[in-house]
């Protein structure tokens, strides 16, 4: 089975999406009841998460503490400008592995899966690959 792109639109500069929805379809769609999968993002300033989905002030408190802890306006050497984006992509990293069974991805009770944008707002990939067994 081939990979499955799924779009992400940001509408700010450090934003954490929620993609669990989405990523639940992907694994409908494919008709797979039991395997595993990764969600991966293409991206060298995005990243891909799993957190708290209750309280929206996780991810709040995330995104603020990721600020404080690589802000934007240091002296970076990259001409580009955006160092700190680089460095937040890499902190988290850019690919989740995910176990499914009874065709259900096996989340915690209070987890979701996150897009993090970290140098939007853009429109972004999420690649899910499942594979079966
Ligand atoms: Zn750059």
């Amino acid at each position: 089975m081939r990979k499955i792109e799924i779009k992400v639109s940001s509408s700010s500069r450090n934003q954490m999406i929620e993609i669990t929805g989405d990523v639940r379809k992907t694994v409908s769609d494919s008709g797979v009841k039991d395997g595993i999968m990764i969600v991966y993002t293409p991206h060298t300033t995005s990243a891909i998460t799993v957190n708290e989905n209750a309280d929206p002030d996780v991810y709040k408190d995330m995104t603020g503490f990721m600020n404080r802890l690589v802000p934007e306006d240091t002296s970076f050497r990259h001409m580009e400008g955006n160092s700190d984006s680089h460095i937040k992509s890499s902190l988290f990293g850019c690919s989740e592995h995910f176990i499914i069974e009874d065709a259900q991805i096996q989340l915690g009770t209070w987890q979701g899966i996150y897009f993090c944008e970290f140098d939007g707002p853009r429109t972004r990939k999420v690649w899910v690959k499942i594979i079966s067994g």
